[in-house]
Parts: C-alpha cells; structure tokens; sequence
C-alpha cells in the first residue's frame, strides 16, 4: 500500500479529533458534502468572524447583509447564470463515469487510476456537453416549469439586488461595499479533494461599488487588502501567489481578473477571487428588473451605474488552507509529534487548563482557574492521562497555549504556561494568566 499523503493524514485527523466528517457517513457519505464538526465549526467560525470585523467592523464603507438562498429565478435569468454557468462534461462509455472535459489531467481515470480519463485503451469518452452547475428545486407544492427556484450558485447576486436598498438605508455614499457570508451550492461534476471542491460550501463575498474611472484604482487597492488578509491569517506567504486570468479566462463583462492561490499538496489553486466586474451586474438587473439602478451623485450632479470591484473567498476553502498551511510533523524526543500551528486568532481552542495529577488541591485550582478564563477565551479543561499526552492532544487540534496547575501552584500561586510551538514554558501567577494569554492571542475580531 502506497504511504499515506499529507491530505490522507490532514483527512484523517479532521475526523478522529472531529474537525470534519464525512456528509451522512452511517449511509455511506454523500459525494462531496461534508459536516464540520465541533473543532472544524469553531475554526470556521473564527475565520470567517476574522473576515467580518476586517470588511465590516473595522470600516465605515462597508454595510453586513445577509440574504436568502432562494432569489426569484429572473435573478439567473439576468445574471447569465441560467444560460452559461456551465461546466463542459465528458461522459465515459465504457466505466460510466463523468469528468469535466477541461480537467481531464487532473483526475485518475476511474479503471486505471496511474492514468487519466481517456488515455486507457477501453476509455471510451462522449463529445463534450454543457452541464448546468445549478440545483434547482421546486416552490410551493406543485413540481412543474414554472415553480423551479435554484440554490443559488454565488451569493452575490443577493448584494447586487440589494444595492439600492442597502444605499437608501445606511446613508452611504460611492464608494462603498455590501459584505455577506453565506451558503452556495454548486452541483460540481468533478468534486474532491476533501473540502477543497464542495457540492455545498459558503462564501465569503463583498461587492465595492464605484465610480467609473475610480475602477483600476479601487481594485488595485483590494487586491492588497485581501493578500494582506491572508497573510495576517497566519499562512505562509510563500505559499500564496496572484494568478492574473489572462485572455481565455477572464469572463467577457470582467476588466480585470486576479486569484489568490494557495500551493496545497495537490498544487497551486485558487482560495479567493478578485474582480473587476464593470457594470455589467447592475446594467443586467435593470434591464431585466425594468428598476432604475443608478446612482446620482450629489457633489457633481452626474448619474451612473456604478463599477463593482468583487472579492470572493470561500470558508470552507480558507478553512482547509488554515489546516494544510499549520500541518506539521515534528521529531522530539524520538516520537513524532503532529502539531497545527495555527494562528491563535484561528485556533479553535485558545488554552487547555490542566492539573499535573488530580490530588493536592490541584483540580480545585485548575477548575477554578478555568471557570475564570472561560468567561473570556475558548478554554478545554482535560485532566485525564499523562501531562505529555496531553500536550500532544490539544497539539494536534492546535491550541497555542497549556496551563498546567502543578503541585507548587498551591505555594507560590503560579501556573505553568507551555507554547504549543517552541514547547518553552513560563511560570505567570495565577491572577495575571488571562493577562498574559490575551496579550498574545488578540481581542475583538482577532479571534480572541
Ligand atoms: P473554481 O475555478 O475553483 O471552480 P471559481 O472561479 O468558479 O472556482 P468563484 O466563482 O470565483 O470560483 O468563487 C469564489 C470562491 O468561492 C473561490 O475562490 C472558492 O474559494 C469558493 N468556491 C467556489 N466554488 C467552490 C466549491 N465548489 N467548493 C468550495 N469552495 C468554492
């Protein structure tokens, strides 16, 4: 058997410490639909509660909005969703399975896993066809033509039909942005790589509303915020790059394309998309709407529809880059220590407290020490096993910080503090503990 991957391991650990399980898995999974269990949904919950204090709590431009997943399906109509959110799909004869035509050399083929589809002697691929990426659904109780909603695809379109309303009620002004974060579904023909690829995922969007002209400038700007965003998220700059869509690529209403990408182990791909849209959004949804969309602006009497620059990431995506990026396998003491060297914004426990043996007033001290952290920080109490193999456990799930309550505790009122990362160890009383972990581990929108 071929040794295990880093993704086989990455996949391995989610579940055993209960980051992320496999959709329904007692009926056998669901292709390409994962649940976060309680380590992932905090991580997730950290990065994208990062995401809004840096778009919208940290800014005066920027409005929070939260939208519903079923829209009117003229929405998809006007957004060119229904006629061209199309993947090319190749079906194969022989094995019956289906791959996207463009992604051939990306996938095994499914009778021979060392080649790709088509290049095994019974591969027997179709023509490509276009294949609509949206799950429709029907609403009301009648299954027919007229009653089909989609899941929508993206959710920026729920911020495109908004913009005025957002406008008229927050008192802004052009420039500004609408943010959201929410579910998106897109029935992906070649899903994978755990939750790289999702059937079901969310996105974290803002749409910055511009005036014409003001465009390159507005976007330039952007595509510095959210680099930065990446890297103050802790991740390896060396391992995140810009990926300029060139002619082929870039959509026919975009001016201007750029992807963030991040090098996984199964190579570079993108975790956030930067756009410059042009009008196109908002001159669809008049036309198609027959509602006048543009802006007038008082300081120079003039009206128009405003650009859009977009920035789109996903969650789910960022999650797993803050997993892969922190994965570490370490040699101490001739064991293997498996380390997540999370960001402490990010890090879904933030400190374990933990008495050295459960005797000698050491449980009293660390229960109450606890209970006084908790009110402040996400803290885990463990006082089961060795002191070592308790390290090494809240290692693994990347909590930054252990405080051990130790048999002195009770004589100088001090407890041990162990860095996850360097394993160095302080002695900080008691009282000044909070102090200390806060200190390090940030405050509101930090994750703290
Ligand atoms: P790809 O080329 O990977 O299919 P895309 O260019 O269609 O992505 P966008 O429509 O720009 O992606 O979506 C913006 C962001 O939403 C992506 O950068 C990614 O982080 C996230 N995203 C898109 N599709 C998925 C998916 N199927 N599963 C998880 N995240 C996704």
């Amino acid at each position: 058997m071929p040794a295990p991957t880093v993704m086989d391991k990455l996949v391995s650990l989610a579940k055993r410490r209960g980051f992320v399980f496999q959709s329904s898995e007692i009926y056998g999974g669901l292709g390409s639909v994962w649940d976060f269990g309680p380590l992932g949904v905090a991580l997730k919950r950290n990065i994208k509660e990062r995401w809004w204090w840096s778009m919208v709590q940290a800014r005066d431009d920027i409005e929070g909005l939260d939208a519903a997943i079923l829209m009117h399906p003229k929405v998809w109509e006007a957004s060119g969703h229904v006629a061209g959110f199309t993947d090319p799909l190749v079906d194969c004869r022989t094995c019956k399975a289906r791959f996207r035509a463009d992604k051939l050399g990306e996938v095994p083929c499914p009778q021979k896993p060392s080649k790709h589809p088509g290049e095994h002697s019974t591969c027997d691929l179709t023509e490509p066809r276009l294949f609509n990426l949206m799950f429709k659904t029907f609403m009301g109780p009648v299954e027919e033509q007229a009653a089909v909603v989609y899941l929508r695809p993206e959710t920026a379109q729920g911020i495109y039909v908004n913009y005025l309303n957002v406008l008229n009620s927050s008192r802004q002004k052009v420039p500004f942005g609408i943010a959201q974060i929410g579910k998106a579904f897109r029935n992906e023909i070649t899903p994978g790589n755990f939750i790289f690829r999702t059937r079901e995922f969310e996105q974290m969007e803002m749409q910055f509303f511009v005036k014409p002209g003001s465009d390159d400038e507005w976007f330039e700007r952007w595509r510095g915020l959210r680099m930065a965003w990446h890297h103050e998220l802790g991740l390896n700059p060396a391992r995140l790059r810009w990926h300029q869509h060139g002619p082929q690529e870039l959509a026919h209403y975009a001016r201007a394309a750029y992807d963030i990408e991040y090098e996984f182990p199964f190579g570079w791909n993108e975790i956030e998309g930067i756009h410059n849209r042009t009008d196109f959004d908002l001159k669809r949804h008049q036309e198609a709407s027959g509602k006048k969309l543009e802006y007038f602006e008082q300081a120079s009497g003039e009206r128009f529809l405003p650009f859009i620059v977009e920035t789109s990431a996903g969650a789910d995506r960022v999650a797993l880059t803050a997993l892969v990026d922190a994965y570490r396998e370490e040699e101490v003491e001739g064991e293997t220590r498996v380390v997540l060297r999370f960001h402490p914004a990010v890090a879904p426990i933030k400190a374990a407290v933990l008495p050295l043996v459960n005797k000698d007033r050491m449980p009293e001290m660390a229960t109450a020490l606890y209970n006084d952290l908790r009110k402040h920080l996400v803290c885990f109490y463990d006082d089961s096993g060795a002191i070592g193999r308790r390290y090494r456990r809240m290692d693994e799930v990347g909590t930054p910080y252990c405080v051990t309550v130790d048999g002195q505790s009770a004589e100088d009122g001090q407890a041990t503090i162990r860095h996850r990362d360097t394993m160095s160890q302080d002695r900080i009383a008691l009282g000044s503990v909070l102090e200390y972990l806060r200190g390090r581990i940030g405050g509101i929108g930090q994750g703290g």
